[in-house]
């Protein structure tokens, strides 16, 4: 293997735009491993899961050059990376990410310059494909979601949310199911991230991330209906998880605002009110009864 070099910057900027040198180059300063540089193979050991996942989030690198000889930027937070020095690299044109993942990467860059600038967050570049524009927001909504779960799962539990419900008109039936069925709220909204996961991951309907089926676009509505139920859930009977949550990312705003305005759910549908941007529905009178929905 390739000699391990030590860099100062999690913005590694290496002469070399050897690929396959990049992978080995390890970035944390001496003092955060204070055992010194690690045999090659223990560290990869240690940190193959971490780099599988950033490589998902991220698995991006282009070359930049500037100044007098070429250098290249990686885009990718190495194991060891402090959280203080996450993404800390220059943004990129979107014309200039030349990789099937430039949607996806462009859109996360938007979102961490600013995750309350919803507007911008949602504003499509010119010449983009709609249909892989929505898929790409639609997996990122669900990628975002997998931290409010972890944050409700602290106190939402089977005993105290028995069924997945937000305001009383509705018990929604998890769909995860070969038969829809009631599963109690963490469960539904496990089971809904992970369906989600399954269906946007499908090579079936969804093989390219560049050019994507009308019919596969047709999923996407239904996914949206299942997963907004947790941000829902969350407002009606864990509301300072929610507000904590919203707070940071303007995540359940985002949402609202995505499927509002490529129709992706009904206004009626939507019972979460966001100041400027969508008043709930008033709850029915006397006429209502309680039932279930899959819908
Ligand atoms: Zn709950
Ligand atoms: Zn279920």
């Amino acid at each position: 293997m390739p000699t391990v070099e030590e860099a100062s910057s999690p913005t590694v900027v290496l002469e070399s735009p050897d690929i396959g040198a990049l992978e080995s180059q390890e970035n944390s300063p001496p003092k955060q491993h204070p055992e010194g540089l690690m045999s090659e193979g223990g560290e990869e050991t240690s940190s193959t899961t971490a780099t599988a996942a950033m490589k998902l989030e991220d698995a991006t690198s282009s070359p930049d050059y500037g100044g007098d000889s070429p250098k290249t930027i990686i885009r990718r937070n190495r194991p060891g990376t402090k959280l203080a020095d996450f993404y800390q690299w220059p943004d990129l044109a979107l014309e200039d990410m030349d990789t099937t993942l430039a949607v996806q990467q462009y859109i996360q860059q938007v979102i961490r310059r600013n995750p309350t600038d919803v507007e911008e967050i949602l504003s499509m570049p010119a010449n983009q494909d709609e249909g892989v524009w929505k898929y790409e927001h639609l997996r990122q909504f669900c990628m975002e979601l997998n931290s409010l779960a972890v944050n409700l799962q602290c106190e939402c539990t089977a005993d105290t949310c028995t069924q997945m419900t937000a305001t009383d008109q509705w018990i929604f039936l998890c769909a995860a199911h070969k038969q829809p069925r009631e599963c109690s709220a963490i469960d539904y909204t496990r089971h809904t991230l992970d369906g989600a996961a399954c269906l946007l991951n499908s090579n079936k309907y969804f093989p390219s991330r560049v050019d994507i089926k009308e019919q596969s676009i047709a999923k996407l509505p239904s996914t949206c209906r299942r997963v907004y139920r947790i941000f829902s859930h969350a407002y009606f009977h864990h509301r300072p998880i929610f507000d904590s949550f919203e707070d940071q990312t303007s995540l359940c705003r985002r949402f609202t605002v995505f499927v509002l305005k490529y129709n992706l759910m009904s206004p009626e549908n939507l019972i979460v009110p966001i100041p400027g941007v969508h008043t709930p529905p008033t709850v029915q009178g006397s006429d209502y009864k309680p039932g279930e929905t899959d819908a």
